[in-house]
């Protein structure tokens, strides 16, 4: 199976989630085999080596361009079988929040289409790793079908969420996973906001559960956070550069553990 880019440019303008500053990037296709944050001529490859930052969301940084919240784009890439783009941050340093979901993204990445390029998709060689941390598990295992499957326990309304996803399903993704949106309960947003963080954070990019239910809305899926967990994993994915082969079971994770789960692949491949 060859790598693919996108056929034309997709601009994307929006405030970040994080920083609470107007975004405006455009995504350009690119036969370089990787995805590639640039902002004028420095470049960030979306690889683990470059995450500075893993509370709530994950931040790129080369030491002279710093790039927040990249996991809802990556995440659409990555889910729409996309392998190489270079993604230009015209304004701002945080990839826009939209809706909350990689919906937008994704629908926008199935409509210009893609390019097949001349490079192998490359997989990642181990196919047994485990990571497990205070209850919290992300797990390899051999397995002729390439699939995660993801295990949520919040307090409630949330409760416990079994959700299972194809890694590599265009079609399923963008029907299934790019539309669960970012969540928070109420009692974590002063929490997190006096971390400095959801500065941009709003009713129209971040569902909010109280204890009794949504506050603001429906849902999108009766399993919407489970989904949306999936949605964060796979953007994590993307930052390993190589394909998962196997099934992966993840318990109670974050992007913490996610990226703590990408080094032990690397290790297991002596890369
Ligand atoms: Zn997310």
């Amino acid at each position: 199976m060859k790598k693919k880019t996108i056929k034309n440019e997709i601009v994307f303008e929006g405030v970040g989630l994080h920083t609470g500053e107007r975004s405006k990037i455009r995504i350009i296709p690119y036969d370089g085999g990787q995805i590639v944050f640039k902002k004028r001529k420095s470049e960030i490859p979306a690889h683990f080596s470059m995450v500075v930052e893993t509370r709530r969301g994950v931040v790129l940084s080369n030491g002279s361009f710093t790039v927040y919240t990249v996991e809802h784009l990556l995440s659409a890439l990555w889910g729409m079988e996309i392998d190489s783009v270079m993604i230009l941050m015209d304004e701002g340093e945080e990839v826009p929040a939209l809706d909350g979901s990689s919906l937008e993204f994704a629908q926008a990445i199935y409509s210009t289409g893609y390019v097949t390029l001349n490079d192998e998709i490359e997989f990642a060689g181990c196919r047994g790793v485990s990571y497990k941390d205070n209850g919290k598990e992300v797990q390899l295992v051999s397995s002729l079908e390439f699939k995660v499957t993801y295990f949520v326990d919040f307090p409630p309304p949330i409760g416990t969420q079994v959700f299972l996803a194809p890694l590599y399903d265009a079609g399923f993704y963008l029907e299934n996973i790019a539309p669960a949106r970012t969540f928070i309960f109420d009692f974590e947003v002063a929490k997190v906001k006096a971390m400095g963080l959801a500065k941009g954070g709003n009713l129209e990019n971040t569902v909010v559960f109280t204890k009794d239910g949504v506050y603001n809305g429906n849902l999108r899926f009766k399993d919407e956070p489970v989904r949306h967990k999936i949605l964060d994993f796979i953007g994590d994915m993307a930052l390993l550069g190589r394909r998962i082969k196997g099934s992966v079971f993840v318990k109670k994770a974050g992007h913490t553990e996610h990226m703590e789960f990408i080094k032990k692949m690397e290790e297991c491949d002596g890369v």
